[in-house]
């Protein structure tokens, strides 16, 4: 298996990014935002307490999400590996992502963070909002999906940096521009991890 987190701030473009990459080296792609919402459409038990937190800015529990990723994992135990989008927000779900790639003979093999500034971030969620509907895309909710990011989810840099490798791009420029820069950077511990 090959195991690559996409870290990044709301907005960042880890969702855009994962895409590409599942695309490129044949990952399985989790994002654990799109199963919230796919969740919340179609108004499961879980979809109904995952919105209250999301529709506030909030993280849901690490519990909660931790059960959803087990279930993922396990329901794609044949994949060649996974890509992370969204997943580990906090820093007992890194602790217990590391259990569970462990128990299955794995680990994290890279971390990408996509580095792009605050206001650059609001400009863009603010207009996805507008596009796409959102609920959690509208200035009051990204104000505190920012915060949330900074207290709860930037201290996996630090984690991350001390427990394999935290690789930094630019996450500024056109969607081509970021993608080779990722796989600058992946390409070579692809091909050391096989
Ligand atoms: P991006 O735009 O870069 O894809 P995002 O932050 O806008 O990122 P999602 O990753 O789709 O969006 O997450 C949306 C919401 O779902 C989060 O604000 C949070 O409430 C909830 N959520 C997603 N992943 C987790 C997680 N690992 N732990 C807790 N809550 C999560
Ligand atoms: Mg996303």
């Amino acid at each position: 298996m090959f195991n690559l987190i996409i870290f990044g701030a709301p907005g960042s473009g880890k969702g855009t990014q994962s895409e590409r990459l599942v695309e490129r080296y044949g990952l399985h792609h989790i994002s654990t935002g799109e199963l919230l919402r796919s969740h919340i459409a179609q108004g499961t038990p879980l979809g109904k307490v995952a919105d209250g937190f999301i529709s506030h800015g909030n993280l849901i529990p690490d519990e909660l999400m931790l059960d959803i990723l087990a279930e993922e994992l396990d329901s794609h135990s044949d994949a060649a590996g996974v890509i992370f989008d969204g997943f580990p927000r906090t820093i007992p779900q890194a602790e217990a992502l590391r259990g569970l790639l462990a128990g299955r003979g794995s680990k994290v093999h890279a971390v990408v963070g996509l580095e792009v500034p605050e206001d650059e971030l609001m400009t863009r969620l603010v207009k996805r909002g507008a596009e796409s509907g959102r609920s959690d895309d509208n200035p009051e909710t990204i104000a505190k999906r920012l915060e949330v990011y900074h207290r709860q989810t930037q201290p996996l840099k630090q984690f991350y940096t001390e427990e394999t490798t935290f690789h930094p791009i630019n996450g500024i420029g056109s969607v081509d521009d970021i993608f080779k820069s990722i796989t600058l950077v992946v390409d070579p511990l692809k091909d050391a991890a096989e």
